[in-house]
């Protein structure tokens, strides 16, 4: 998956510029070394033959290096075979080097050699220095001991000296090479993270981001986000090994989650067992039935209060360090802004829907999901039913009570009206004193039920008016249409049940117009 792509990635890889200035040091430490060479094959060894090999040899390493910063860097990513020329090429050169003079030449070519072996482990990787290091070790052995007659221990400790001290370089240079490498997949996790999270308006979107900074950062089996609800925990996404889990709730005491939310402060486990009984918390198993043993929860905080958290888990004990963790609680807060950014801006919209005196939603937006409610029945083959609500002369009650009752009333009835239908109905303010309500799915018998229901609750609402008084409860009067059986879009239906409201005022109020069924007799 996408997230093995990133942490896999074998080393960074500097651009050319850095890969010149890390060269830059080296370059004149070697170009030094290679002048002192030739100065000492020019004024001190009289052979002619070895002094004219010993000066091209050492030019033509000069060249090399050269050639190297300058052109073989800007082609190395293209063409790795280059750095391998580049080890095979420079053992050559060195080894020459030091079979021309060993004696004098035995500590200049060794400093040469490792400083060569950096050179390449930093700017070609571990492949070619280990080839460049393997090809010297032989030369450099066969050199020392050129009969092929028994070795003396000495001879062999000296010649393993170089290879062991060469790996120790690699090795070493490799392992902070991929730790740089984490760090920066960290850093670039975060920061991507971060820009995508403050351009995020839901909190669905917000958790799709940490799940996905997770997969490339972490080396996580399973985890979860999971958001307080009252006294439950409300796990909004539940990854267990390549799978996600239904959404679930579960009571927050007792568990580890819980002990985060409570205290407001990450945990680092990492053997999960033993560290919950030392907390006193017994662990419960979520996604597959299997036992992590390393675990993180990093909490999810709004205004100085745990909303919720996020955990993760690995099969393995031992799996996240400090860094880790910092990591994720780096994530965590920006997760947070970014979740109470979405939380505010849901309200903000569910606001702009609403009625602000009744909580109903508003003209536009009644209409809006009622067409798309029309547009989902019909394709289930299900009914739309449809009830226009009016309070009779709310004219006169108003000049008679005053305004302020008046809305009392109005608040009252959206009550009413929101208790006695489904979650997934609908309740709007048509306008004025005018309420619609859009049932899922209802026949005329149920709406008609429903409406006598409302009908008869308005009869029973109390309103204070001084000490101890109440005033009268104004009645109302509905008319109600059946989609598709009456009507068979949002407009026809709307208006059905608005000529059918009028009829029921025009038949002398307080009373439900549907198609000619009557449920209750009066
Ligand atoms: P009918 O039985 O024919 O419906 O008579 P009505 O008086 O209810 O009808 P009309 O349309 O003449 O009057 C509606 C009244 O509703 C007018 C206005 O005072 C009242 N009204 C509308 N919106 C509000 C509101 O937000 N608060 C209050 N208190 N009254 C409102
Ligand atoms: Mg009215
Ligand atoms: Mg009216």
């Amino acid at each position: 998956m996408g997230s093995s792509k990133l942490r896999s990635s074998k080393i960074i890889s500097f651009t050319l510029s850095e890969d010149q200035r890390i060269y830059l040091p080296i370059g004149i430490a070697l170009l030094g070394l290679n002048l002192i060479i030739i100065g000492h094959f020019l004024f001190e060894v009289h052979a002619d033959v070895i002094r004219l090999t010993g000066v091209i040899v050492s030019l033509l390493f000069i060249i090399l290096r050269v050639f190297v910063v300058f052109f073989s860097f800007p082609l190395k990513n293209h063409y790795p075979a280059v750095n391998w020329l580049n080890s095979i090429v420079s053992a050559i050169l060195i080894s020459v080097i030091t079979y021309l003079d060993l004696k004098e030449m035995i500590n200049i070519t060794l400093v040469l050699l490792a400083i060569t072996l950096v050179a390449d482990t930093l700017t070609s990787g571990h492949g070619p220095a280990y080839l460049f290091l393997l090809l010297v070790s032989i030369a450099r052995f066969a050199i020392l001991e050129p009969q092929p007659v028994v070795r003396s221990l000495s001879t062999w400790i000296l010649a393993s000296s170089l290879p062991i001290a060469g790996v120790v370089f690699i090795e070493t240079i490799r392992i902070m090479r991929q730790t740089i490498t984490k760090e920066v997949v960290r850093l670039k996790t975060i920061n991507m993270v971060a820009q995508s999270f403050s351009t995020s308006l839901e909190t669905d979107q917000v958790v799709a981001l940490i799940s996905s900074a997770i997969q490339q950062a972490l080396k996580a089996d399973t985890y979860y986000v999971a958001f307080v609800e009252g006294e439950d925990l409300h796990f909004e996404l539940v990854y267990d090994e390549g799978v996600f889990f239904p959404t679930q709730k579960v009571p927050i005491t007792n568990t580890l989650a819980g002990y985060v939310i409570k205290t407001g402060k990450p945990l680092l486990f990492n053997n999960l067992s033993k560290d919950c009984q030392k907390l006193g918390i017994p662990f419960s198993v979520i996604g597959q039935p299997k036992v992590s043993h390393s675990w993180m929860g990093i909490p999810l905080m709004a205004k100085q209060e745990a909303i919720g958290l996020v955990a993760i888990a690995s099969y393995k004990l031992n799996e996240f360090s400090q860094q880790d963790l910092e990591m994720m609680q780096s994530l965590a807060l920006q997760a947070s802004l970014a979740i109470d950014n979405a939380r505010h801006h849901n309200e903000v919209k569910q606001q702009s829907r609403q009625d602000s005196l009744t909580l109903t939603l508003n003209h536009g937006s009644f209409i809006a999901d009622l067409e798309d409610e029309i547009a989902a029945a019909k394709s289930n083959a299900q009914t739309v039913a449809l009830i226009m609500l009016d309070i009779d002369y709310f004219k006169i009650y108003n000049d008679t009570w005053g305004h302020l009752v008046g809305d009392k009333v109005l608040f009252e009835l959206s009550t009413i009206l929101s208790s006695h239908v489904k979650k997934t109905d609908l309740v709007g303010r048509w306008g004025g004193e005018e309420f619609a309500i859009a049932l899922q799915n209802a026949n005329i018998e149920q709406a008609t039920a429903v409406a006598e229901r409302i009908r008869n609750s308005m009869q029973e609402v109390k309103i204070c008016y001084g000490e101890g008084n109440y005033v009268p409860i104004p009645t109302i009067s509905q008319g109600i249409a059946i989609l598709p059986e009456e009507a068979d879009d949002a407009f026809s239906l709307i208006d059905l049940a608005d000529k059918r409201l009028y009829k029921a005022k025009q038949k002398g109020r307080n009373q439900i117009e549907n198609s000619g069924f009557f449920l209750f007799h009066k």
